[in-house]
């Protein structure tokens, strides 16, 4: 079988009890549509007849006892469609989504750098849907359309087989005419989700800048464009209105048509004394036993491309092996020093075939502390992320206390690793859940001492709950060098013995620089230090400097030593870029 496939159907396995009673409420469902006309027939056509009158009101009311019961059964059995099978889908779907979920905490950086978040969102929200609609309503949407539609031949034509042909010859045009209706009608609707999407793009530029648009005074230009944007929705709309309108009226009419032909037919099939009344009566009931299931069906064609097209999407993304992941027998890191040793790295991007670096060789020992010098673009952050492994090496090797890094759990790997960076990414939540994260056991005391590290404690007491404060989308909002200094102290919670700062004062104001500054430098204390950064301040006191250009890196050595050599980091130094 199709491995997808095998996926899909995997996905019903923890419900097969549920999934069983489904299937067979949707029989019962169809059978007893098929069984309450048979009845009517039986009373019209028997028990009417055949009985003295005395003797009919009986038997009737008998009949009448059962189809009261059947039609409770009924009741109950789509009750419990609509809402164990409904429940079922919901629970298929949180299974997906944990998977989906799951699979994206797996994916790497490459990843990542060429997804859209919102398109990753998608196969979360919409996708999942579609494909939890299909998985549910369509098994049970099958079952019944084909019992009632197969059930209805196969009785009506026992009672009359002209008359069941010449009803069966109009159903096709009926199922050609709503097919093709309804495909209009979808694309029509789709080119319309097509321009709302637009718009709420477009709105979304325009409030994301809302405040250029004020400095420039455009507001008129803006509502302008938003116009024309909102016109087509409209335009969009009423096209699709008019296809809708026209599949549900043609549908209506397709039925009346049906019931005249019958009428008709059956009228002078009785005529001629082919037929009795009481058997064109049984007809028009079967009527709609027919046309339900044809709408069934085309709502189940629909269904069912939306929810291939979905979770052929889901799976795209499940089947995307993580690039960086542990190798079989990885090594945990235990106690680890803090040695780093690049070897002859070499290194580019995946989709790009120029190397950002080649042939870089560096040794840090443990508790060294290194700075990265050299202008933006030239690779510095890239050198950086090889060492907790977001990338992987295109040569050469990295290697933490003389293992290379790809052969140790990721896990201990980044456990090891602190990096703070220029943007801090703050989670929504109070300020000692996000200092937490560096380190998730953490009491509320380690929290405060970290803090207190980190230059944050005072700032963190005057704030309206303390540690206590939400910060987030409707929470207090942090200055850049607030946020530093918390994501300073989730490092010092977490304790590692190596550090990467990637030009994490570059934002600053001089003020919050100092403070930061200050706090950085506590942290690196004995810990094997990366700096990347721009400004002397945060280098002079490394123990070495590299400076890296295009062609790997340049000069190296000391503050003293590079300025004595008058060269390129004596250049950058002079014109104050370092
Ligand atoms: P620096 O930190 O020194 O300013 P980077 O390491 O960020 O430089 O970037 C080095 C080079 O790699 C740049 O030319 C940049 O365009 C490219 N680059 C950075 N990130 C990516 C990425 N995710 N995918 C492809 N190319 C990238
Ligand atoms: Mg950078």
């Amino acid at each position: 079988m199709n491995p997808r496939a095998k996926k899909f159907l995997s996905y019903y396995k923890p419900y097969l009890g549920v999934f069983t009673a489904d299937m067979l409420c949707a029989f019962a469902v169809a059978g007893i549509s098929l069984i309450l006309p048979m009845i009517v027939r039986y009373i019209t056509n028997t028990v009417l007849v055949n009985y003295e009158i005395s003797e009919a009101v009986g038997v009737i009311a008998k009949l009448a006892l059962a189809m009261v019961a059947l039609a409770i059964l009924q009741f109950l059995c789509n009750f419990f469609i609509a809402y164990k099978g409904h429940i079922m889908g919901a629970k298929m779907e949180y299974d997906m989504r944990n998977d989906i979920f799951d699979h994206y905490q797996k994916l790497s950086f490459n990843f990542y750098d060429n997804e859209k978040v919102g398109q990753l969102m998608t196969r979360v929200t919409n996708d999942l849907f579609e494909i939890t609609e299909l998985c549910h309503h369509g098994p049970e949407d099958i079952i019944i359309s084909i019992i009632k539609f197969v059930g209805a031949f196969v009785i009506l034509i026992q009672i009359d087989g002209k008359l069941t042909l010449l009803l069966f010859s109009v159903i096709p045009i009926m199922f050609a005419f709503a097919c093709y209706m309804k495909g209009k009608m979808n694309r029509a609707f789709r080119k319309n989700r097509e321009n709302i999407a637009e718009i709420n793009a477009q709105i979304e530029d325009n409030l994301s800048g809302i405040r250029v648009v004020k400095s420039f005074a455009n507001e008129e230009q803006e509502k302008q464009k938003f116009r024309v944007g909102n016109g087509k929705f409209v335009e969009s709309k009423s096209y699709a209105y008019w296809q809708m309108a026209t599949f549900h009226s043609g549908l209506g009419f397709f039925t009346g048509m049906i019931n005249v032909v019958v009428i008709v037919g059956g009228g002078l099939l009785i005529a001629r004394g082919g037929l009795k009344i009481s058997d064109l009566l049984t007809f028009l009931l079967y009527v709609n036993n027919i046309i339900e299931p044809v709408n069934k069906l085309i709502n189940f064609t629909e269904q069912f491309q939306n929810g291939i097209t979905g979770f052929s999407r889901f799976m795209d993304i499940l089947e995307i092996e993580p690039d960086i992941k542990d190798k079989e027998n990885a090594i945990e890191l235990q106690n680890v020093r803090g040695d780093i040793c690049f070897t002859d790295v070499a290194f580019h991007y995946e989709g790009t075939k120029e190397d950002v670096f080649e042939n870089i060789n560096l040794k840090v020992p443990a508790g060294g502390y290194v700075a990265l010098v050299g202008s933006s673009g030239v690779g510095k952050t890239t050198l950086c992320s090889l060492i907790p492994r977001f990338y992987e090496v295109s040569g050469g090797s990295v290697s933490i206390d003389g293992v290379d890094v790809r052969d140790v759990t990721l896990h201990s790997l980044r456990s090891n690793i602190g990096i703070v960076q220029q943007d801090v990414y703050l989670f929504a939540g109070t300020v000692a859940d996000n200092i937490r994260y560096g380190k998730l056991s953490a009491t509320m005391d380690e929290i405060i001492e970290a803090a207190k590290e980190a230059n944050a404690h005072e700032f963190i007491m005057g704030l309206p709950d303390g540690y206590n404060t939400y910060i987030g989308q409707r929470g207090v909002k942090l200055s850049g060098g607030q946020k530093q200094r918390l994501s300073i102290a989730r490092v010092f919670l977490k304790n590692p013995p190596v550090l990467i700062f990637d030009e994490a004062t570059s934002a600053l104001d001089n003020e919050s620089e100092k403070i930061v500054q200050e706090s950085l430098e506590k942290l690196a204390a004995g810990r094997t230090t990366f700096v990347i950064a721009h400004r002397l301040t945060t280098i002079r006191n490394a123990r070495e400097i590299l400076v890296l250009t295009e062609n790997g890196i340049c000069e190296r050595g000391t503050h003293a030593e590079l300025i004595a050599k008058n060269g390129m980091y004596a250049a950058m130094y002079q014109v104050g870029t370092v």
